[in-house]
């Protein structure tokens, strides 16, 4: 099952460089969903990609490593050589079930950011409520009154991506009608498919972190765009999705991960919150790899890792710098093949 997946994680990870620390980003770990709109199938890697990641890696000398060694790293000012630092956003239940039995098989640290507010038993996250409703309907009437055809997959992903936003604006007002709307939308418009239980629950959590190969980090209570929320509110996220956290799963919650996590939605405001409510460091989704020590611990880049390897590192990735190196990786690759 992993074959047809080692050759592209082999020709990937070569392309990274030895005197990088790489910090890859995952969300949900579990079979890919070939139903599911585009935005949320991509938040996705199935089990046998990352077992294949990290087989690769590990056969080209790369060390898997905590969020704190890196930390402890470059407080003496030094970056990890061939080093990655697994990181998974929002509290997935599959996190626990699909890919903490390869961490634990390949002893390999991770670090889920858990979101307060999504914990439990029968929680739901707005963005798989509103895939569902939409995949149900050929035709939706959208928060402003307007209806709307929705039958093609294109129309869908069309409609996805203007809710979410509107469900991400700036404006409060649109904000909460969109929100609104969704609510009312999920339970009598699209109608919802039982999925079953979708997030952890504190006593996943608990379990989780007993084994010093996990690492709990905070991820906010609601998983707010922080940007648009007064300084007060941002600061009761970061502030109480620590406390909650420490109460809740035991011991120090260090390190934080901005919900979105792009420039719009995290910026040096939120950079400075982190560190005054007391985390060591915060990561960003802005793409990018750990290169110079003096880095800033509270705006850490990452490299997206989504079931397209290249999607994520060729297409998704931001940073034209990084894109470069990853390019010319792969000339450098294909002309020693042809050499062949
Ligand atoms: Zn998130």
């Amino acid at each position: 099952m992993l074959k047809p997946y080692l050759k592209s994680v082999r020709d990937y990870i070569s392309r990274m460089r030895a005197t990088w620390t790489v910090i890859p980003m995952l969300h949900s770990i579990g079979p890919a969903d070939l139903t599911g709109i585009t935005p949320n199938r991509s938040l996705n890697v199935s089990p046998d990609l990352l077992e294949a990641f990290v087989a690769a890696a590990r056969a080209n000398r790369w060390a898997f490593i905590s969020l704190d060694e890196l930390a402890d790293a470059l407080a003496a000012g030094r970056v990890p050589r061939r080093a990655m630092v697994i990181t998974i956003d929002d509290g997935y239940l599959n996190n626990l079930t699909a890919g903490y039995p390869i961490f634990r098989a390949f002893n390999v640290p991770f670090c889920i950011y858990v979101t307060t507010g999504f914990v439990g038993d029968g929680r739901r996250i707005w963005w798989f409520d509103l895939e569902e409703a939409l995949l149900e309907v050929n035709s939706v009437c959208l928060p402003d009154g307007k209806t709307e055809r929705c039958a093609s997959m294109a129309e869908k992903v069309e409609i996805f991506n203007l809710v979410k936003c509107q469900i991400m604006s700036h404006d409060h007002r649109i904000r909460d009608r969109a929100l609104e709307w969704l609510h009312g939308f999920s339970r009598t418009g699209g109608g919802c498919r039982d999925s079953g239980r979708q997030m952890l629950t504190w006593d996943d959590i608990r379990t989780l972190r007993k084994d010093p190969l996990a690492t709990i980090g905070a991820h906010t209570v609601t998983h707010p765009v922080l940007t648009s929320l007064t300084e007060d509110d941002a600061r009761f996220e970061f502030e109480q999705s620590k406390f909650v956290l420490e109460q809740q799963a035991g011991g120090r919650i260090d390190h934080f991960a901005y919900p979105f996590g792009g420039a719009p939605e995290a910026g040096p405001r939120e950079y400075q919150l982190a560190r005054e409510s007391g985390f060591r460091t915060a990561v960003t989704t802005t793409h990018g790899v750990v290169e110079n020590a003096d880095v800033n611990l509270f705006s850490l880049r990452r490299l997206v890792f989504t079931e397209n390897l290249y999607g994520g590192a060729a297409a998704v990735v931001g940073s034209r710098d990084i894109r470069r190196r990853f390019q010319r990786g792969h000339a450098v690759a294909s002309r020693s093949r042809s050499a062949k």
